[in-house]
């Protein structure tokens, strides 16, 4: 934990010197993406438990640890009356891959790219930051570009929940010109923390297309905060769920086995989930990302059918993932 401080410490110098106070996570263009419809609760409601046309597969990029106290927030009464306190935690970082039958193939965030496994002199994350990320000790599982490699046709496009760092750590393997779609206020919302991972940020999206920001409209049945039909077909929509980070966006997908929710980090953890507790450090607005993830978990307890996939845990093992073994529940730790 001292070292780690120390790190931040150095972090804070380095950040200091090329960002003078609270920054923008990047410097990459962004511009309102017309993509999409911008539609209501009521659609998605009336929709997404009839079965749909797209394929979703689940693929597990890297196994991961981070401190639970930023995945969790450790304050929370039902987290203390838990007993849980602070430890590494044992996390995954995923992408998924969305295949619609006339609109060809997308991704929903972007796992880790090649470099972190066979070059990593030239990862992008590097340094200063990916000691204090712990980030090298990341196993690769499946590369983003170990995918595309495979896949052997254009994706049409990449979707992100937010733009933290271990989502857009796959980017680099996308093929440049490739459109990058993420939630309004992602590129551009101000924060002192952004100061440490803005370098970091820049080079993942270094020579990628500009970030599209969906343009979210409030919801006239005030149930989210905002709900876009994005091939206005009801087959994939984009829910605004802000509070992890500004523009952070959930995306739920009518599958043939029924609706599938992406939370991306408004929840990190299985335990998170399961007991109502958001994020800890790792989360910009706690207030408004204890709304939105209340919003989510009232979704998925009237929709029982829907398979639930949070940002860094299996909570549901889907028929199309790659066989993870479960992370062991959350204990009490004693340190
Ligand atoms: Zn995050």
């Amino acid at each position: 934990m001292r070292k780690s401080r120390l790190f931040i410490a150095a972090l804070a110098i380095v950040a200091v010197a090329s960002c003078a106070s609270a920054c923008a996570p990047t410097s990459h263009g962004s511009y309102p993406s017309t993509l999409g419809t911008q539609s209501r609760a009521r659609d998605l409601l009336a929709v997404m438990d009839t079965p749909g046309p797209v394929e979703l597969t689940t693929i597990v990029s890297a196994d991961w640890a981070v401190d639970l106290d930023g995945l969790l927030n450790l304050d929370d009464p039902r987290a203390k009356a838990a007993g849980l306190t602070n430890r590494s935690e044992p996390i995954q970082i995923y992408f998924y891959v969305l295949r619609h039958p006339t609109f060809g193939t997308y991704i929903v965030d972007t796992g880790v790219e090649r470099a972190v496994r066979d070059d990593k002199e030239h990862q992008v994350v590097h340094g200063l930051v990916a000691r204090a990320m712990s980030w090298n000790a990341l196993k690769v599982r499946t590369a983003l570009g170990d995918f595309l490699v495979k896949e052997n046709q254009r994706i049409r496009g990449v979707f992100l929940t937010h733009m933290h760092i271990d989502h857009i750590s796959g980017m680099p393997d996308v093929p440049h010109g490739t459109p990058i779609v993420a939630g309004p206020g992602e590129s551009t919302d101000k924060a002192f923390l952004n100061m440490f991972v803005k370098d970091t940020t820049d080079r993942e999206l270094d020579k990628q297309a500009p970030i599209e920001e969906w343009s979210f409209m409030p919801d006239p049945d005030k149930r989210f905060f905002g709900v876009i039909d994005i091939f206005n077909d009801g087959s994939v929509w984009a829910i605004h769920s802000p509070g992890h980070t500004k523009g952070s966006t959930a995306y739920l997908i009518r599958t043939a086995r029924g609706p599938v929710l992406l939370t991306g980090d408004t929840c990190h953890t299985a335990w998170g989930w399961e007991h109502d507790v958001e994020p800890g450090g790792f989360t910009a607005y706690h207030d408004l990302n204890k709304v939105s993830l209340a919003i989510l978990r009232k979704l998925a307890k009237e929709h029982p059918n829907m398979e639930v996939h949070l940002g860094h845990q299996i909570l549901v093992q889907t028929p199309g993932a790659a066989p993870p073994p479960p992370p062991p529940p959350l204990t009490p730790s004693s340190n």
